[in-house]
């Protein structure tokens, strides 16, 4: 096995969905080779405006003025989601908080790996811990769906595990931990997941077992699950199909815009 020294929700959930696109993309590392969802250009400025956005806020996030960043919303997505994120109340307890950490990476080992996750934003208020997570999806998912998800399990469980620095130099308890999906279009209906001791040990025991398995693996079959096939873009790789799947159902299946995380340093600054 090529030498993988990290883990990520985006690596976890696709051996999850499929150990063959796990293979190919993050053992053999191959560009995409098909296009991933149509309309590719659509989808393309879509991912970019996602990415775009993120950025916005972090900016918002660290001090400079609403006025200042809102200028930089130059699509109509753009300035959709920059009026919802400013108008939205459930993010309206964030401003003058001190404890704001945006774009953090947090890491720990988790077998012969390191588990590496990348939060949009750590709140910390006195003795409770928010991490938010900003989704520019076409549609909702539904909230059973984003449970199951290594992006909740992952940032949750790895929050308790290292994040040690943001309580004084003690753990969190996983009590004090809540994670938020805010969905750019959909304002008003985000999705909250609070923890319980429980369910870290749950997540700890999963990720230990998959971890495990991964180091173990001497084979990455492609997945019964046909359907997963429609938005993947290593379809020619499977002999899968060659249309391309919906985009809007395409970034829930493939986590295609959580691949932002791995690309988000080289996108260019913005200037201010
Ligand atoms: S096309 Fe299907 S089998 Fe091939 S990597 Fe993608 S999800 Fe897996």
């Amino acid at each position: 096995m090529p030498e993988l020294a990290t883990l990520s929700q985006s690596s976890l959930q696709d051996y999850h969905d499929c150990p063959r696109r796990f293979e190919l993309r993050y053992l053999q590392r191959l560009a995409y080779p098909a296009i991933e969802t149509e309309p590719a250009l659509e989808n393309e400025k879509h991912q970019k405006e996602g990415e775009y956005f993120h950025r916005l806020v972090q900016q918002h996030l660290i001090g400079i003025p609403a006025e200042q960043v809102g200028k930089l919303a130059n699509t109509e997505n753009l300035q959709r989601w920059w009026g919802h994120y400013l108008d939205a109340k459930d993010l309206a307890g964030l401003r003058g908080l001190k404890g704001l950490y945006p774009e953090f990476t947090l890491s720990a080992p988790l077998g012969d790996f390191r588990l590496v996750a990348k939060y949009d934003l750590i709140a910390v208020d006195q003795d409770k811990v928010t991490i938010y997570d900003w989704k520019t999806y076409r549609k909702r998912p539904k909230t059973d769906w984003l449970a199951i998800r290594w992006q909740t399990r992952v940032y949750r469980a790895l929050l308790v595990q290292a994040g040690a620095h943001f309580n004084n130099g003690k753990a969190f308890a996983p009590e004090q931990v809540e994670m938020i999906y805010w969905f750019a279009d959909f304002p008003t209906e985000p999705a909250r997941f609070p923890y319980k001791a429980d369910q870290y040990k749950r997540d700890m025991d999963a990720l230990m077992k998959l971890a495990g398995e991964i180091r173990n693996a001497s084979s990455f079959p492609l997945t019964d699950d046909v359907s997963k096939c429609n938005y993947c873009p290593y379809r020619s790789y499977c002999n899968r199909g060659v249309r391309a799947g919906d985009a809007a159902d395409a970034e829930l299946e493939t986590g295609a815009e959580d691949l932002f995380d791995i690309n988000f340093e080289q996108i260019g600054e913005i200037a201010f």
